[in-house]
């Protein structure tokens, strides 16, 4: 009787393995899915932020919830950003989505921070504004949030368009603060 009791626990192990061992071969057999989605999808998509217009106050300043949420624009010359070209991306104050990098900064003399493109990906949407603006109204993808307007009057630039984007609007990381991929 003795003898028996250090085989049981070991059947019961083995069992246990043969129970793990299974699983993976079951999986294997299910068939592909072809809606599943793939990595040919754009990392950089964001998943859409809605909120209502009291819940946008209550995380935005008022001077960044006039710009973003009810397209004011800021004084020319007096942004943050408008003069600063150190190394790094910008997000969008209002959701964190990352929409302009400082490689594509330059200094348009316009008074607002400038950019020749947005970054990689569905980051920013572009709204042609109804006569007699007709401009074209630059918007964060994510959270629909006012940024700017484009502009096809750079032709220093490689691509001859100058994003002109408020500073409010954005939110800078420095490239030291970005975990290197
Ligand atoms: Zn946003």
């Amino acid at each position: 009787m003795k003898r028996l009791l250090p085989i049981l626990p070991l059947t019961l192990l083995l069992a246990a393995c043969e129970n793990q061992t299974s699983t993976p071969l079951t999986s294997v057999t299910v068939p592909h899915n072809p809606s599943t989605p793939t990595s040919t999808e754009p990392a950089t998509m964001p998943e859409k932020i809605e909120k209502t217009a009291a819940e946008w106050k209550s995380t935005l300043t008022p001077q960044q919830f006039l710009v973003l949420r009810q397209k004011h624009t800021e004084r020319a010359f007096t942004g943050e950003y408008d003069e600063k070209f150190d190394h790094g991306t910008y997000a969008c104050a209002a959701c964190g989505a990352e929409l302009f990098t400082s490689e594509t900064k330059f200094n348009s003399g316009c008074g607002w921070p400038a950019f020749y493109a947005a970054k990689a990906g569905n980051t920013v949407k572009l709204t042609r504004e109804p006569a007699p603006d007709t401009r074209t109204e630059v918007t964060c993808a994510r959270c629909d949030s006012h940024l700017g307007h484009i502009f096809d009057d750079a032709p220093q630039t490689p691509t001859g368009q100058r994003y002109c984007i408020n500073s409010v609007s954005l939110k800078f990381i420095p490239a030291a603060a970005t975990p290197k991929k």
